[in-house]
């Protein structure tokens, strides 16, 4: 499973682009490097307070933005009501919970995906992802 790269790599690749490097952004990166996949901005917020309480949500944004633009990590939309980041950027799909908002990676083809060559939509198709929505293996145990 893709992680986000070290707090390390992710310094000295901010200080290559001239961007500065706070001890506030290297919490967040260390906080993404222990994430779990797919957080909200605010799982970040919420990880990173608890070791410094002075950091504000913007900055936690313009972090995850930044990531964002140099393609370390994905923003997706999920439907979930709010972006999640996603440390593989490459195209996969998803697995959605209802109940929880829990997101997992699915990594797998299907070949019959695909919109016909002659639709009249004359569509040229350069990634499919999925969003498959349910409960997940912890929810779907739980008597509802
Ligand atoms: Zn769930
Ligand atoms: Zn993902």
């Amino acid at each position: 499973m893709p992680t986000v790269r070290s707090p390390t790599e992710l310094t000295a690749m901010f200080r290559a682009q001239g961007l500065k490097v706070t001890p506030q952004r290297q919490a967040i990166f260390r906080a993404l490097h222990a994430s779990s996949v797919h957080p909200t901005a605010d799982t970040v917020y919420d990880t990173v307070r608890s070791a410094m309480p002075t950091i504000s949500l913007r900055t936690v944004y313009q972090t995850l933005n930044d990531l964002t633009a140099m393609g370390e990590i994905a923003s997706v939309d999920l439907g979930t009501g709010s972006t999640r980041f996603d440390p593989d950027t490459a195209p996969h799909h998803h697995l959605v919970c209802n109940d929880c908002g829990r997101i997992d990676d699915l990594h797998a083809d299907f070949p019959g995906v695909t919109v016909p060559v002659d639709d009249e939509h004359g569509f040229e198709v350069a990634a499919t992802e999925i969003v498959f929505r349910g409960r997940c293996r912890v929810c779907a145990q739980l008597p509802r």
